[in-house]
């Protein structure tokens, strides 16, 4: 079962010299989604935008349509419709509102890759809706196979649609396995900055506030993910994105603390042999790559300097402190719904801490308890892992008081 599935080419549409390889972003008013904005812009050669979607920053979509001319955009929240269609019709775009939309536009036929950049649980029905419809996924959202990695993965498969990460540490392991086909992996090392609280014990975090835990040392993300850092449950998030994406059993993953963020993970391989790649933490470079796959484009982005950068360090990560990443070790290892209920659970608790609803520490108590309570089901329906997902976003929201 470690055999691995290997990075394939994308259609062929956007290299050199062929048609623009067209875009839908969805989440296009976020982090990643303005990233992938450059990106294209920088590139217009290259790619073209389709589709935009955002959940309620109306007036960025609004400015990113008038810039780049998609076919149909989605405001989720319903009571700014009207804003964003006055604003768009005129200019010929179709305007969509509500959740709903994003699983119409992502049915579309207008468009070939879709960035899938919606933060959370949120992203998962709109990615199945591409993938079923046969589009590529550039997939940044990995709360999408975190909670359903077996039922998306296998659709893939069955539709013929590549799945390229965008998470920079899935990129690396994706870059690494380019060109190694035959041959097995024997484990990945998914590098983890170990966040702002890095050396720091639970003494110190149990009063550490938001504006504290949003201060990321090397990366500039959104805020639900930016916590996740802090928490070690974003490596948590990834161990499990890992797993799917590249066929590994739970022991083939293991996480190493790298706080320069160099390494963006490696591969090793049976003969011994480790794989890395490397570079400056920047995510215009994994968002392009997986937009570009297979080809490299040329860009003038900050290099890495050998000469200037004196060391890079490896540690273990103290898990006695940061629980939340044994808390996804487990949920890794037990499969099944849990590690859909665990990403409930810590939508609702980072959603409580940002809302100071509760403590840092909190946050793993609010997804430990969520865990232990909620029925196993050891191969869920898809209709299973939404009730799973829906039952422990109320059992966690219970036990904050929300
Ligand atoms: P963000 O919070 O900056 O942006 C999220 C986007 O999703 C916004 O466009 C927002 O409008 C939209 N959105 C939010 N809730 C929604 C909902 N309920 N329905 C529909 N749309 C909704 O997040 P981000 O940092 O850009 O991260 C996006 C995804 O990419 C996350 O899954 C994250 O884990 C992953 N990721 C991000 C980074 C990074 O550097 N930011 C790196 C790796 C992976
Ligand atoms: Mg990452």
């Amino acid at each position: 079962m470690d055999s691995v599935k290997q990075p394939q080419p994308a259609s062929a549409t956007g290299t050199a010299g062929a048609a623009r390889k067209r875009i839908g972003i969805f989440g296009s008013t976020g982090s990643i989604g303005k990233q992938a904005l450059e990106v294209i812009e920088a590139n217009a050669d290259k790619f073209s935008v389709s589709i935009l979607t955002a959940h309620s920053n109306h007036d960025l979509l609004i400015e990113q349509s008038r810039k780049f001319r998609p076919a149909a955009v989605v405001i989720v929240d319903e009571t700014k419709f009207q804003l964003v269609k006055n604003e768009l019709s005129s200019l010929g775009i179709k305007v969509l509102a509500g959740e709903k939309a994003l699983e119409e536009v992502a049915e579309m036929n207008n468009y070939d890759m879709m960035l899938a950049a919606i933060v959370g649980f949120a992203g998962l029905k709109p990615t199945l809706k591409a993938i079923e419809t046969g589009k590529t996924i550039a997939l940044a959202n990995k709360e999408t196979l975190v909670v359903a990695g077996d039922i998306v993965m296998q659709m893939a498969v069955q539709r013929r649609v590549p799945v390229i990460p965008v998470d920079s540490e899935h990129s690396a392991i994706f870059q690494c396995l380019v060109g190694e086909t035959r041959n097995r992996i024997e484990k990945i090392v998914l590098t983890a900055s170990g966040g702002p609280f890095l050396g720091k014990k639970p003494n110190y975090l149990v009063n550490v506030k938001r504006e504290h835990a949003l201060q990321h040392p090397n990366w500039s993300m959104g805020t639900k993910i930016t916590i996740d850092s802090a928490t070690l449950m974003n490596k948590g998030l990834e161990m499990i994105e890992a797993k799917w994406l590249f066929n590994l059993q739970p022991r083939q993953i293991q996480v190493v603390v790298h706080p320069q963020s160099i390494i963006h993970s490696m591969v090793q391989f049976e003969d011994g042999s480790i794989k890395a790649q490397m570079g400056l933490p920047d995510m215009k470079l994994p968002i392009q790559y997986a937009m570009a796959f297979p080809v490299r484009i040329a860009n003038d982005f900050p290099r890495f300097d050998f000469t200037k950068s004196s060391q890079l360090t490896f540690e273990p990560p103290d898990i006695r402190t940061f629980r939340n990443l044994a808390l996804a070790t487990d949920a890794l290892h037990r499969g099944g719904n849990l590690p859909c209920i665990m990403n409930a659970a810590n939508e609702i608790a980072v959603f409580g801490f940002l809302k100071n609803r509760i403590g840092f520490l909190d946050m793993t108590e609010v997804i430990e308890r969520t865990m232990e309570r909620l029925t196993f089901i050891e191969k869920p329906t898809l209709e299973e892992y939404f009730e799973s997902d829906a039952e422990a976003r109320n059992f966690a929201a219970t036990l904050i008081n929300l």
